[in-house]
């Protein structure tokens, strides 16, 4: 068990604390039985993932770590490690930037990011885990895939049309 409270939580915030307190137990234990140390930078890498909740990118991972000392260096070596063990599933922005998200419960989904505030969407994955099907059926083996969607979401395509000038709309 770890040992961790509000007060003594490296994050220090209790509002967040109560609310991952239990993900992060389940993370644990799947490195325990993985038989990897439980550390303190894993568990803040751990933590911070779950505050997210959404991918989130080695840099933004690094910035939410600032209060923990986790170096650029240590959250790769962790972040490969969770990956490995399935703990972390990577995923990839449309500009190719590998996205780090947490998977405590193997919840198969897919992603939309809109391209203009970044904001992440979850869309189900059922015509993946299909197609994977579909694949093995036809006798391969190991099978994978990378799907994501970019888009503009209607908040953004809002508040573009809401700035854009009255001469655009005016068709000639
Ligand atoms: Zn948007």
């Amino acid at each position: 068990m770890i040992a961790s409270s509000p007060s003594n939580h490296p994050l220090g915030d209790v509002s967040n604390f109560t609310r991952t307190g239990k993900p992060l137990d389940t993370a644990c234990a799947r490195l325990k039985s993985a038989g990897l140390r439980i550390t303190r930078p894993r568990i803040a890498i751990i933590e911070a993932l779950i505050r997210r909740d959404n991918p989130v990118s080695i840099e933004q991972l690094h910035q939410d770590l600032a209060d923990d000392a986790c170096d650029l260096v240590t959250i790769y070596r962790c972040l490969a490690v969770f990956t490995e063990l399935g703990l972390v599933r990577r995923c990839f922005f449309h500009n190719g930037t590998g996205l780090y998200e947490i998977n405590l419960n193997d919840s198969r989904h897919h992603h939309i990011v809109c391209k203009t505030c970044g904001k992440v969407e979850r869309i189900d994955a059922s015509f993946t885990e299909n197609t994977e099907r579909i694949l093995c059926e036809r006798g391969y083996e190991q099978v994978t895939h990378l799907v994501e969607f970019f888009g503009v979401c209607p908040d953004c395509q809002k508040k573009a049309s809401a700035t854009r000038p009255l001469s655009s709309l005016i068709t000639p």
